[in-house]
C-alpha cells in the first residue's frame, strides 16, 4: 500500500495520467475480477490519485469465490473462503481499514469422529488432529520450496515429481490415520493426496511460517479468525466506496490487441479501451477468454493445463441455537470415508443461532437440496443428538454448477506442474498484469493472497504508466 502511494507522488506528474481524459474513451486501467484482488487493485489505484480506470465483473455481484448468505435475523454464513490466521496481514490490515471487525473460530469441546456405525468424541484442542511427527518433517522439508516460486526450488527435481500420497505411503502413515490425511489435503488442496503435487503442498506450507500446524490446525493457524457480518462484506465496502467504476454483469470474452498501446476488451456490454489491463482472474478462467493476438505459447500453455477440477461444494445448516455446545460438543465432525469431509461450527460471533456448515463429498450427498437435507440432519443427530434433524433452515452451494465463473476453490496443482508451468506465472504479455490469488507471493489460494496480489498489480500498473 505504502509502494503505490509513493509511485502515485510520482504519477500525479506523469503523461500517463495527464492524458487520462483528453481521451474520453480510452481509460489508463481495466480491471477485470471483481473479487478481493481486483477491488483491492481498484481500491489502491484511487487512494493513488488514479480516476481512470474500470472493474469488469462478470457476476451480478462483487466478491468472486466469497459469498455471504442470510441464515436469518441479520445473521450470515459463508459459502465461499471464510477464514483467516496467523501471516495473512494483507486481508487482516485490508479488515481494519475498512472496518470489519473479526472473531474467533468456535472449538471449545469435544470433535465428533464417525466412521461406519461408530461415533467417538475428543477433543483436538483446536487441531485437525494430525500426527505431529509426519508434520514436523512436512514443515522441514517446506524450507526448502519457496512459497511464491516453488519451481526455484533447489530440490524441484525430487519433488515435483511426487505427489503428497506417494510421499505419506513412505511414511508408513497408519491405515486408520489415511483418511485424516484424506479430509486434510482436500481441504487445503480440495482433492485426494495422490493428486496433490507434493511440491505444491510443501509451497503453501512454507507460506504457512514453513509450520504445518498453522495451515492445518484451528488454533494458531489459517482457520483461526472469521469476519463478522462475513468475508465477502470486504468486497461489498470496497465496491460500495467505487461507485460506478464496478461494472456488474459484464463478463469479458475477448481481449484484442493486448501487444499494443491501448487495448480493446469485448464484454457484453460493449467494448472497453484501455492502456493497461490487470487480469484479476483464476487462471483456468483466462483460458475462457479469447485473446487476439493469441497469448505466447508458454502463458497460453499455462492457462490451459491449470487444474480445475475441484469445485467444492459447502452446506450450512441453520438451528435456533448451538445446542452442541450445552454438550460439550464444538459442532465439529470429521466422517471416515463419509460424505462429510469436515462439518463445523459456523454460527455468528453471539452464537444468537446455531450454524453447521459442511465441506461435502458432492458424490455421495444427493444434489436434491430436500433430500441433502434430511440426509445431512440425519449424520448431524448421530453426532449431536436428536435435535439435529429439525433444523430452522439449509443452504446448499456447489460451485461448480452454481455458474461458470468459479471453475475450482482453490487450486490443487499435481505432480510436475510447477516445473513445467511455474516460470510463465506472473510475467505480463504486452499490456496484461496477471493478478488473482493464484499468482501472490505468499498465500497463494487464500483470500490474505488475493489482497496481496492485487497490491501488486496496482503498483506495478502505476510504474508502467509512470514510465510512459
Ligand atoms: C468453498 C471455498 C472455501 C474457501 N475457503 C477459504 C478460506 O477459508 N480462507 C481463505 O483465505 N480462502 C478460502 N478460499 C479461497 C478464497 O476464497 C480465494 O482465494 C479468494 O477469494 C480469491 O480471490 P480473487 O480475487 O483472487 O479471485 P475470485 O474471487 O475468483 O475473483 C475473480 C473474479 O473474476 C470474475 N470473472 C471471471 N471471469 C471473468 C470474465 N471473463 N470477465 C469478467 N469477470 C470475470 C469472477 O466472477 C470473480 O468475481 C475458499 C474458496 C472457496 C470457493
Amino acid at each position: 500500500m505504502a509502494g503505490a502511494s509513493t509511485a502515485a507522488g510520482t504519477i500525479g506528474l506523469s503523461p500517463g495520467l495527464a492524458r487520462a481524459g483528453k481521451s474520453e474513451d480510452v481509460l489508463d486501467i481495466a480491471i477485470i475480477g471483481a473479487g478481493l484482488a481486483g477491488l483491492t487493485a481498484a481500491r489502491d489505484l484511487r487512494q493513488a490519485g488514479c480516476e481512470s480506470f474500470v472493474v469488469l465483473e462478470a457476476r451480478n455481484r462483487v466478491g468472486g469465490r466469497t459469498l455471504n448468505y442470510e441464515v436469518g435475523s441479520g445473521h450470515v454464513s459463508e459459502v465461499g473462503g471464510q477464514w483467516i490466521g496467523p501471516g495473512q496481514t494483507a486481508v487482516a490490515d485490508l479488515a481494519r481499514e475498512l472496518d470489519v471487525g473479526t472473531f474467533p473460530t468456535y472449538y471449545k469441546g469435544n470433535t465428533v469422529v464417525l466412521g461406519g456405525d461408530g461415533r467417538l468424541e475428543a477433543d483436538l484442542k483446536g487441531t485437525f488432529g494430525s500426527d505431529e511427527a509426519i508434520g514436523a518433517r512436512l514443515s522441514e522439508l517446506s524450507r526448502n520450496v519457496p512459497a511464491g516460486s516453488p519451481w526455484k526450488s533447489a530440490k524441484v527435481a525430487e519433488l515435483d515429481k511426487l505427489s503428497v500420497g506417494d510421499w505419506l505411503a513412505r511414511q508408513q502413515v497408519k491405515p486408520e490415520d489415511r483418511s485424516g490425511w484424506n479430509a486434510s489435503i482436500g481441504l487445503s488442496g480440495g482433492v485426494m493426496p495422490a493428486k496433490m503435487g507434493m511440491l505444491h503442498f510443501l509451497s503453501m506450507i512454507n507460506s504457512a511460517a514453513c509450520d504445518y500446524m498453522q495451515l492445518d490446525s484451528i488454533k494458531h493457524s489459517a482457520q483461526e479468525t472469521r469476519f463478522i457480518g462475513g468475508s465477502q462484506v470486504l468486497s461489498i465496502r470496497m465496491a460500495q466506496a467505487l461507485g460506478k467504476k464496478v461494472r456488474l454483469s459484464c463478463p469479458v470474452r475477448r481481449i484484442a490487441n493486448w501487444d499494443r498501446e491501448v487495448v480493446t476488451l469485448q464484454t457484453d456490454q460493449g467494448a472497453v479501451r484501455a492502456r493497461q489491463v490487470i487480469i484479476a482472474m483464476h487462471p483456468a478462467l483466462c483460458h475462457q477468454v479469447q485473446f487476439d493476438p493469441p497469448l505466447p505459447e508458454k502463458r497460453a500453455a499455462l492457462q490451459r493445463a491449470w487444474p480445475a477440477h475441484s469445485p467444492a461444494r459447502k452446506t450450512a445448516m441453520v438451528y435456533t441455537r448451538p445446542f452442541w455446545r450445552d454438550k460439550g460438543l464444538n459442532g465439529h465432525i470429521f466422517q471416515v470415508d463419509g460424505p462429510i469431509i469436515w462439518a463445523f461450527d459456523n454460527s455468528p460471533p453471539g452464537g444468537e443461532i446455531g450454524v453447521i456448515n459442511a465441506f461435502i463429498s458432492n458424490a455421495q450427498v444427493p444434489s436434491d437440496h430436500q433430500a441433502a437435507r434430511r440426509f445431512l440432519s440425519e449424520i448431524y443427530a448421530r453426532a449431536f443428538g436428536s435435535e439435529a434433524l429439525s433444523p430452522v433452515s439449509y443452504h446448499d452451494h456447489d460451485w461448480g454448477r452454481a455458474d461458470p465463473w468459479t471453475l475450482t476453490c482453490v487450486s490443487a496443482i499435481p505432480p510436475g506442474f510447477w516445473s513445467t508451468h511455474g516460470e510463465a506465472l506472473r510475467p505480463s504479455c504486452g499490456k496484461l498484469i496477471w493478478s488473482g490469488t493464484e499468482t501472490a507471493e505468499i498465500w497463494a489460494g487464500y483470500m490474505d493472497g488475493a489482497v496481496r496480489s492485487g497490491h501488486q498489480a496496482a503498483l506495478q500498473v502505476l510504474n508502467t504508466l509512470r514510465r510512459v
